[in-house]
């Protein structure tokens, strides 16, 4: 049903963006092939790649690709994890990585504006520069503000701090018509109507492309502090965040991780974490306007945590122990990836995550598969890690691939299905892509889909924007 990108669309797209913005050689199209999900299965090359600089080109792109009926697919910094970006069908990538400018930082509405090719670090950079605070932190700041949008990205502080779409107010998209639209503004209310904007945001590029956000930042908290603290029982560990919650206790984030996971990327970083009794941590980072408050925060968290017979409570208080620790955090990912054939991205009701985390080890023997398990405890969001490895007295010993490849489909269905008993869904911030389109109607009703094909039909009658994503 697509067409192929010939010499005679080639060179139109040429005439749009300038030869120097965009290829068609293989060798430099392998890395848009794939995006951060390990399995090359899912890999497929594009036609070509193109890399406009101004939202103009982009409808341009997209008015050519919707006429000769040539799939697009929109990319950021591919660092998601479900093969989101990926041109399932062929035809054109393109990537926002041009569309990099910072446009303004107005310090009078706490707003940014922002091209959607900006990536994370820079943001992150640029409002701590202006003595703003944008609370969002999804662990790989190579993503870029249009992927973040586009995949309603979370994060460590969503507890207490929200996701994406929180801080989202405005939007320039482009249709898969190529019409150029504004959605929202620097208003911090609005009630006009359905909300195009919040359909937007999480579409995974599959309604349009996004080229500006604004994006609503605050005022920088005082001080924070990290704990961490080792148990010997994870369910203990767990069960110490609801606790906290009744307490009226809401920390920034709320982590929990396995021992044998922060060994293995001790041995990586070649750093040390500060304590190594117990067999699973929280990692837990508390923000306050002063130090006062900061230490009667600690003391109701150190006493929760003794209650749940926490085995010690150890405080991380200078920049330079905070950066310690959350780079081992932030890093364990790497440290696993070679043997990682899957992050799951499970969200449950929090008060379920200590019964899910036990359904996860219960498989784990059952199918006698390696799936270490961490993820931000205090938002129910729990990342299973299904490994093509086992674990031997702390070494990784690869595992032969028709024995995971038999088993990997098996836990993924036994933990989706336990999630949907629990309330839960199958992504809490990843989003589906390819990878988890099988799984959607696991948890959501037919209807929703049924509403959901019937959108993308009329912002996309031709399907040309990201075709075989979310649903087929
Ligand atoms: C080590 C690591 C840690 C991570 N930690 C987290 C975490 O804590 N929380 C979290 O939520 N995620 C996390 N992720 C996943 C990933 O970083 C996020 O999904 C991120 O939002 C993807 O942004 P990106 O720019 O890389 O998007 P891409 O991977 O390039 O694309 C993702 C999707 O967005 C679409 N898209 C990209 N740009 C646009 C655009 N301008 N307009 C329309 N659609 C677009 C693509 O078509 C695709 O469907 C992590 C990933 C890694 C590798």
């Amino acid at each position: 049903m697509y067409k192929k990108v010939n010499k005679d669309i080639r060179e139109k797209l040429e005439r749009i963006v300038g030869c120097e913005n965009l290829t068609f050689d293989s060798e430099k199209m392998v890395d848009y092939s794939h995006d951060e999900f390990s399995l090359a299965d899912i890999a497929r090359m594009p036609e070509l790649v193109i890399k406009p600089k101004k939202t103009e080109e982009v409808a341009e792109i997209i008015r050519l690709a919707n006429k000769e009926m040539i799939p697009v697919t929109p990319r950021g910094g591919a660092t998601g994890l479900c093969g989101g970006c990926v041109p399932s069908c062929g035809g054109i990538v393109l990537s926002l990585e041009n569309m990099n400018q910072i446009l303004e930082i107005d310090l009078d509405n706490q707003m940014a504006v922002v091209e959607a090719g900006v990536t994370l670090s820079d943001f992150y950079s640029a409002v701590e520069e202006a003595g703003l605070f944008f609370p969002p932190h999804p662990g790989e700041e190579s993503a870029m503000i249009g992927g973040v949008i586009a995949t309603n990205a979370g994060g460590s502080r969503a507890v207490k701090y929200g996701v994406i779409r929180n801080y989202v107010r405005g939007l320039e998209v482009v249709l898969p018509t190529g019409t150029i639209v504004h959605l929202g503004g620097k208003l911090m209310k609005s009630s006009m109507g359905y909300n195009l904007l919040n359909l937007i945001i999480g579409s995974e590029g599959t309604l349009g492309i996004i080229t500006k956000a604004t994006i609503l930042l605050m005022p920088p908290a005082q001080v924070t502090r990290s704990l961490i603290i080792p148990y010997d029982d994870l369910d203990n560990a767990i069960e110490t965040v609801p606790l906290l919650i009744r307490r009226k206790m809401l920390p920034m984030a709320v982590e929990f991780i396995d021992r044998e996971v922060i060994q293995i990327t001790e041995e990586f970083l070649r750093k040390k974490w500060p304590c190594s009794e117990g067999k699973t941590y929280l990692l837990i980072i508390i923000d306050a306007s002063s130090e006062e408050e900061l230490d009667r925060l600690s003391e109701i968290v150190a006493e929760t945590c003794m209650e749940k017979r926490a085995l010690d409570v150890y405080v991380a208080d200078s920049p330079e122990k905070q950066r310690q620790v959350l780079d081992i955090r932030s890093k364990i990912y790497e440290a696993i990836k070679a043997h990682t054939v899957e992050i799951l991205d499970i969200v449950v009701p929090r008060a379920e995550i200590s019964k899910h985390v036990r359904k996860v080890h219960e498989t784990s023997q059952k199918y006698g598969i390696w799936l270490p398990t961490f993820g931000h405890a205090a938002d129910g969001n729990v990342h299973t890690h299904i490994m093509k490895a086992r674990l031997e007295n702390g070494n990784i010993i690869p595992v032969p691939e028709e024995e995971w490849r038999e088993k990997i489909d098996k836990v993924r269905k036994e933990l989706y299905r336990d999630s949907k008993t629990r309330g839960g869904m199958i992504s809490g911030e990843h989003g589906i892509g390819i990878v988890k389109k099988p799984f959607l109607s696991y948890v959501l009703e037919e209807e929703e889909i049924r509403l959901m094909k019937g959108i993308k039909s009329l912002f996309d009658p031709r399907r040309i924007l990201n075709p075989n994503k979310i649903f087929d």
